[in-house]
C-alpha cells in the first residue's frame, strides 16, 4: 500500500508558539492554570500536566497564581476577572485569532452589524463574540433566515471553519442584506490543510486524519475528505487503526490537524505500513 502524506503536517505556527510559551511559563511561574486543555491532543496534555500545568473549567475555580491563555484566546470578561483576582496573565492567544478580534471591532466601529460565523460553544468564538457585544452568531445558511433586518452587515469567521461553508453563508447574506462586508478570517494554516485534504482525497481510497476528537479543524478535514469520495477515519493515535480499513487498498492518505505533533503522525504512518505489510 502506498501512503500519501499531506504536505502540511504537525503543529500550525499558532500552536507551536503557544506550546513554546507554555514550556517557558511552567518553568518560570508558580501554579500555572489554563482554562481548557492546552491543545486538542491527549498526549501533549498529559505531558504538560506532568510539568505542573493545571486545567480548570472557569476562572472562578482558580485562586491566584498564573493564568495561561492558550491559542484560542479567552473572552474579555475572563481577562478582567483574572486581573481582579490579582492573577498574573500570560497571553498566548494565536496572532491569527487576535486578528479576528481586531477585524470585528473595526467593522463595528464602521457601523456594520457584526455576524460571527462559527460554533458559538467553541472557546475561540466565545472570545470573538466578547469583543463585539450584540453580534449575531450563526453556523449555517439556514440560520440567516432568522436574522433581523440591518442596513449593513460585517462578517468574520472562526479561524478553523470550512472555507466552502463560509462562502455559502456570505452568498446567502448578500442576497438578504444591501451591504455585506465579509473578512475571510480562516487562518492560512487551516486554508492550506483544507486545500490539501480536498486534493489528496481524490488521489486515495482511504484517508486517515490524526487529531484530537474535540479539534474542530481535524473534524472538518475528515468531513472534507469524505465529501471528496475517500473513506475517511478521524483517529487520535496509531492504536485506533483497524487492519480491515486497509484491506485491498492500494493508496491511502495521511494528514493531521493543527494541534497534532509531527511525531504522532510518524507513529501512525509506521503503524499503517505495518498493517499493510501484514495484509500482503
Ligand atoms: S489553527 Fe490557525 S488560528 Fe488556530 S492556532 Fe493554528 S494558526 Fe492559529
Amino acid at each position: 500500500m502506498q501512503i500519501k502524506k499531506a504536505k502540511t503536517q504537525g503543529f500550525c505556527f499558532g500552536v507551536a508558539i503557544t506550546l513554546k510559551k507554555a514550556e517557558e511559563t511552567v518553568a518560570s511561574h508558580e501554579s500555572v492554570t489554563t482554562l481548557g486543555h492546552i491543545v486538542h491532543n491527549p498526549q501533549m496534555v498529559a505531558s504538560f500536566e506532568e510539568k505542573g500545568l493545571r486545567n480548570a473549567h472557569s476562572v472562578d475555580e482558580v485562586e491566584g497564581g498564573t493564568l495561561f491563555v492558550r491559542a484560542h484566546g479567552l473572552p474579555v470578561e475572563v481577562f478582567e476577572k483574572a486581573a481582579q483576582k490579582g492573577m498574573t496573565i500570560v497571553d498566548a492567544t494565536c496572532p491569527m485569532v487576535t486578528k479576528i478580534h481586531v477585524q470585528a471591532e473595526k467593522l463595528r466601529a464602521d457601523g456594520y452589524k457584526i455576524v460571527v460565523v462559527g460554533d458559538p460553544n467553541h472557546p475561540e468564538v466565545k472570545g470573538t463574540l466578547s469583543h463585539v457585544p450584540g453580534a449575531w452568531s450563526i453556523q449555517t445558511p439556514e440560520d440567516i433566515d432568522a436574522l433581523p433586518r440591518a442596513s449593513k452587515v460585517g462578517v468574520v469567521v472562526q479561524s478553523t471553519w470550512s472555507g466552502a461553508g463560509f462562502t455559502e453563508i456570505v452568498q446567502k447574506l448578500s442576497s438578504k442584506y444591501y451591504e455585506v462586508r465579509a473578512v475571510n478570517t480562516i487562518c492560512t494554516d487551516t486554508h492550506n490543510r483544507q486545500s490539501e485534504a480536498a486534493q489528496l482525497a481524490k488521489e486515495v481510497e482511504v484517508m486517515v486524519v490524526v487529531g484530537g476528537k474535540t479539534s474542530a479543524n481535524t473534524k472538518h478535514l475528515a468531513d472534507l475528505a469524505a465529501t471528496q469520495g475517500a473513506r475517511s477515519y478521524h483517529i487520535e493515535g496509531p492504536e485506533e487503526l483497524q487492519p480491515q480499513w486497509f484491506e485491498n487498498v492500494r493508496v491511502a492518505g495521511l494528514m493531521s490537524g493543527a494541534s497534532t505533533p509531527g511525531w504522532l503522525v510518524d507513529q501512525v504512518e509506521a503503524q499503517m505500513e505495518a498493517l499493510s505489510r501484514r495484509a500482503s
